[in-house]
């Protein structure tokens, strides 16, 4: 049975990078007897462009259909004068909300090779290997209610909605607990349950769900000391699970541990593993069409895609393998390289990943 996989490329470096990666799984299917079906479509500003909407119908249909979806990324300065509402950023939220993708999983990786590139001491962090599981869809950015108010006397009062119900909660500590299960058996939940009425629910329905997964060793740590301790001792975690706000910020600090925004992929996945994989950076209007973006987020989302939605681990293994392997023998993008006389372009990163790739036949 074949498997579709959507890819929609976006704007700026995002075709550059996902044809990089759309190679690579070619060159991984190749290798593993993988039956890929690839599909194309438009998303963000090239269909606002082409198609009036940034999340048109054929997109929809397609996605709907697809094992899953590749994403370059969307936006740049030519539609930013758009209203918020007709803005590429809409294709994205579009697609999240509409294949109800509540899991976003953000790994942060420090591949020893560039453990200088990161702010903190190399020896903090080479090595690194985090997850970070994110809820998606609930918490303060979606609750009611929410608004800005003017009293009667003319004061502004603005407000939002922190909430979470134990279903919402109950479905992403499952996925948590299954990811531990195939890492290191531990998982960090993170909440603010000294506080928050809404993260002490939180940590109660988490504990109540380890009940089922005595395998794994949960413990809760409140966010700000969870924060100072990502960038105190970032090692002693392994899979951290939290809610929408705290993720978003925590995602983002320990992404840059790692030093590059071109080296990080993420996964937003719903109920069925049916999964939207796309690298963490933009489309870096600054470079794109010049051949310097660095492939290998979107590379590595390739091979997130192959291990949540197709299950298929020994490839997406040797795709982390072969990505490790190009590290090694010293090729860099412009990103991540000491000068830019030492840099390769897109493409020949590329190629090198799909040769090491190809080289396990
Ligand atoms: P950006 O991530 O596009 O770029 C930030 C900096 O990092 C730039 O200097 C860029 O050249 C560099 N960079 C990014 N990816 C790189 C790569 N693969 N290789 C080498 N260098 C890389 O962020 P930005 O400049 O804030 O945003 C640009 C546009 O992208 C905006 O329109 C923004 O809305 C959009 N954006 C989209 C997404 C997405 O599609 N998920 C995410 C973030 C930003």
């Amino acid at each position: 049975m074949p498997r579709r996989i959507l890819l929609l490329p976006g704007d700026g470096i995002g075709p550059e990078v996902v044809e990089q990666a759309q190679r690579v799984l070619i060159a991984a299917a190749s290798v593993f007897n993988l039956d890929l079906v690839f599909d194309s479509a438009d998303l963000g500003g090239v269909a606002i462009d082409k198609q009036g909407h940034p999340y048109p119908e054929t997109t929809r249909s397609l996605a709907r259909q697809a094992d899953a979806v590749l994403l370059g990324a969307v936006g740049g300065p030519k539609w930013d004068s758009l209203p918020a509402a007709e803005r590429p950023e809409r294709g994205l939220l579009g697609i999240r909300s509409d294949l109800d993708l509540f899991c976003n999983l953000r790994p942060a990786i420090l591949y020893p090779q560039l453990a200088e590139a990161s702010s903190l001491k190399p020896d903090l962090v080479a090595g690194l290997n985090l997850l970070i599981v994110r809820e998606l869809t609930g918490g303060i950015y979606f609750g009611e209610p929410r608004g800005v108010e003017t009293s009667a006397d003319g004061v502004r009062k603005g407000f939002n909605t922190d909430v979470y119900d134990e279903t919402e909660i109950r479905r992403i500590a499952k996925l948590a607990f299954q990811f531990a299960q195939k890492r290191s058996a531990r998982l960090c939940s993170v909440d603010k349950a000294n506080v928050l009425e809404v993260t002490m629910l939180w940590r109660e329905v988490v504990s109540e769900v380890s009940e089922e997964y005595p395998d794994i060793e949960l413990s809760h740590m409140y966010v700000d000391n969870a924060a100072m301790q990502l960038v105190r001792e970032p090692k002693q975690f392994d899979v951290m699970l939290t809610g929408n706000l705290f993720g978003d910020i925590l995602s983002d600090t320990a992404a840059m541990l790692t030093g590059s925004i071109g080296m990080l992929p993420s996964a937003s996945l719903n109920a069925e593993s049916r999964g939207l994989y796309e690298p963490v950076h933009g489309s870096a209007p600054d470079i794109a069409g010049e051949g310097k973006a660095n492939p290998l987020a979107a590379i590595l989302s390739a091979s997130m895609l192959l291990r949540y939605s197709l299950d298929e681990g020994a490839a997406a293994d040797a795709v982390e393998a072969a990505v490790e392997h190009v590290l090694d023998s010293g090729l860099r993008t412009l990103d991540i390289a000491n000068s830019p006389a030492d840099a390769v372009s897109t493409k020949v990163m590329g190629d090198a990943v799909v040769t090491a790739i190809s080289s396990l036949s």
